[in-house]
């Protein structure tokens, strides 16, 4: 049943892809995304969080039914999503926008900024012309850029300002969801701030639910009212941004928060070993217990269950975090 102010729903979703692999091009099946369940409020953000090729944006595409799972189902304002390409389809995703890390690539080079954001509008017959002009203005106000700035291309615009405009084509047909895949990575750090303050802003404004896909954890910290940590496709640990990323239990969480980098922090922190495993050769058990430093010959048999942890409720993947058995060696053992 919907609970009150739920406006996505993703339960157990899973996309398999065939990969050619070796000499004779032998198929091998790939899980990018693996069950994969969460759940997002309107007015609230989550953030997902993991190495690159962990399906973070995988994860985005099934949410907003660019792809559709092989498996789970995805339901958003309380109805399942339908089929892609469908009129009702395509009047649904009017209210679920994409944000991409790249503003310059989302935008048409050959088109005034004013033009891209009015297209939505257009292609979904939203007012007359004299309308539209009017509420394109209003939308590049609302994200901090002038009126007179629509006449620009997005070469004369800079990438803050082009990033503004994408965030008000992606607002011109009032989505209650914003997927934002990396949103700020293309920008200067001096920048950064800016649109994460926008988005902010603009959440608070209109109630937005927002899904943050990054890699950042000082960004996603900032924005997040919830944090999932994935890695191989599936989550391994999902709570409140103050538990997850100061206080993580995952090894996994872990060893991603140490990295981080802050004034007078000495060294890496925890190093991980290895990179990540091929989704196409995923290891037996715990997908990390190759890299886990805490990891026992059962990780490498059974794999752990997200669930909420005892004690403080926030959902991991670990038999050690779960308290079902003490730190190991099993890395040291090898
Ligand atoms: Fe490490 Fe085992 Fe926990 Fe996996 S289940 S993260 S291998 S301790």
């Amino acid at each position: 049943m919907r609970k009150d102010g739920e406006l996505l729903v993703a339960q157990g979703i899973t996309r398999r892809y065939a990969m050619r692999r070796g000499v004779l091009g032998r198929s091998v099946e790939v899980r990018a995304v693996d069950g994969v369940s969460l759940t997002l409020e309107r007015g609230r953000t989550l953030g997902l969080v993991g190495e690159s090729g962990c399906g973070k944006s995988t994860t985005g595409r099934l949410v907003l039914g660019l792809e559709r799972p092989d498996d789970g189902s995805v339901a958003f304002e309380g109805r399942p999503m339908p089929t892609p390409n469908t009129p009702e389809w395509r009047k649904l995703r009017a209210r679920m926008q994409m944000v991409f890390q790249d503003p310059l690539g989302a935008l048409d080079r050959r088109l005034p900024i004013g033009a891209q954001v009015a297209e939505p509008l257009e292609i979904h017959n939203v007012g007359t012309p004299a309308e539209r002009a009017t509420r394109v203005a209003e939308l590049l106000r609302g994200v901090g850029l002038r009126p007179d700035q629509a006449a620009r291309y997005p070469h004369e615009l800079s990438g803050g300002q082009r990033q503004r405009a994408v965030l008000a084509r992606a607002l011109a047909t009032d989505p209650s969801l914003l997927v934002c895949d990396e949103p700020i990575s293309a920008l200067d750090v001096s920048i950064q701030a800016q649109v994460m303050n926008l988005l902010v802003e603009l959440q608070s404004r209109l109630g937005l639910g927002i899904l943050f896909i990054s890699h950042d954890l000082r960004a996603v910290r900032q924005v997040s009212h919830r944090v999932a940590v994935m890695y191989l496709g599936r989550i391994v640990e999902e709570g409140e941004p103050d538990e997850v990323l100061h206080d993580p239990a995952h090894p996994y969480a872990q060893a991603l928060v140490s990295a981080i980098p802050h004034p007078g922090k000495i060294g890496r922190g925890i190093v991980l070993q290895g990179d990540p495993p091929n989704p196409a050769d995923r290891p037996s058990g715990c997908a990390f217990h190759p890299r886990c430093a805490v990891a026992s010959a059962l990780c490498a048999r059974e794999t752990p269950v997200l669930k909420p942890r005892p004690g403080d409720g926030r959902r991991v993947a670990c038999h050690v975090a779960q308290g079902e058995i003490a730190p190991g060696t099993l890395q040291k053992a090898a």
